[in-house]
């Protein structure tokens, strides 16, 4: 039986990007496997600057921004923003969910945090916010355990610092003036252990003295991310999946694809005469993490265990939110989608 991983913390890779890394785990170039590649050989520099040339043409960076390759999780990130941005000064946290208030929790033990509350009316309308004075504003631009996700990125008189973990690549973004983004790649675009850094350098060079020197922006820029080992393997994944993705037609290819698969699963939860129900209202939705929950909130474990009996996974909401997910990554074979809806055709068939 063919298994399909729905899960929101880890995303599928594409058959012809696991074969390409499996074939290099035994031998990569003649140089043996790619597990053992050193950081500080020649081939490793000429990869990484290939990932990070595909990245800007993909994601259209502007020259004005480094790329680093980071380690720690986008969760280092909630720590590493402040000290390398906030330089005695006050950030705004926009609050849509779980991952921006953990970003914010860590952010406020730095410094001092403005939380900008949100409403589902005015959701995703940045002139409703007041960020006057303040180092950055940090939004989350896709919230990976609540399945919101903000239709386009907000524009801000201040620089915008964005959490794009679930959602960097699947998308088209904008990067026209002062911000910074960052992704764990293990969601759509690798696997975990490489957290992607796009930052305007206008932003570099105001670190807090006690930032750990691999942690500074601005010292792992003057190193080509390469301060100390990189995570190597990461990186070569990365690699892989952006050519995979570039083959594919690229990010709008990827968005396309994304609303595509998202709006089937929509129209399955909206036309299942409530046996289905979305949690998050139209405007909102999420095109990567879809949450919902069953009429009868008692059938959620049956729901999961017969689903995995037929090879899907991962379909439990986040704990701290509970109900159902369904997370539709760049690696997610439409295939994966069809044997699902057919599934949840069954099930509310059997149930309803
Ligand atoms: N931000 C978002 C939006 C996430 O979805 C996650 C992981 N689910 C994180 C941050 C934390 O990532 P990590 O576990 O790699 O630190």
């Amino acid at each position: 039986m063919l298994g399909y991983s729905f899960s929101a913390a880890a995303g599928p890779l594409p058959r012809d990007v696991v074969a390409e890394v499996s074939d290099a785990c035994r031998d990569w170039r003649g140089l043996g496997s790619v597990l053992a590649l050193s950081f500080v050989a020649e081939d490793y520099r000429e990869l990484q600057q290939g990932v990070e040339t595909r990245l800007r043409r993909l994601l259209a960076i502007p020259k004005q921004f480094k790329v680093l390759f980071m380690a720690g999780g986008a969760s280092a990130q909630f720590a590493l923003l402040p000290l390398n941005l906030l330089a005695g000064r006050e950030a705004a946290y926009v609050d849509t969910g779980h991952w921006s208030r953990r970003a914010l929790a860590e952010a406020s033990r730095y410094g001092k945090v403005r939380c900008i509350a949100m409403s589902d009316e005015r959701f995703g309308d940045p002139d409703a916010w007041d960020v006057e004075g303040v180092a950055y504003c940090h939004v989350t631009s896709n919230e990976t355990a609540d399945g919101w996700q903000f239709e386009a990125m907000p524009v801000v008189s201040v620089p915008l610092a964005a959490d794009m973990t679930s959602d960097l690549l699947t998308r088209p973004m904008a990067l026209d003036r002062p911000a910074l983004v960052y992704a764990g790649t293990q969601k759509a675009i690798g696997v975990p252990g490489l957290t992607l850094v796009i930052v305007h350098e206008s932003l570099l060079g105001q670190a807090h003295p006690a930032t750990p020197r691999v942690m500074n922006y601005g010292a792992q820029a003057a190193a080509q991310s390469r301060l100390n080992t990189p995570p190597v393997f990461a990186v070569f994944v990365l690699d892989a999946m952006l050519r995979w993705v570039e083959q594919r037609g690229g990010v709008a290819a990827m968005a396309a694809a994304a609303q595509r698969r998202s709006s089937e699963l929509y129209a399955a939860l909206d036309c299942s005469d409530g046996f289905y129900r979305a949690s998050v209202a139209r405007a909102q939705r999420s095109r990567v993490n879809a949450c919902f929950q069953l009429h009868d909130p008692a059938l959620s474990d049956a729901f999961v265990a017969q689903a995995r009996a037929r090879g899907l996974s991962g379909l439990q909401g986040h704990p701290q939110v509970g109900g159902l997910r369904v997370s539709l990554y760049n690696g997610t074979p439409d295939a994966a989608v069809a044997t699902l809806l057919d599934f949840m055709d069954e099930f509310r068939r059997a149930h309803g």
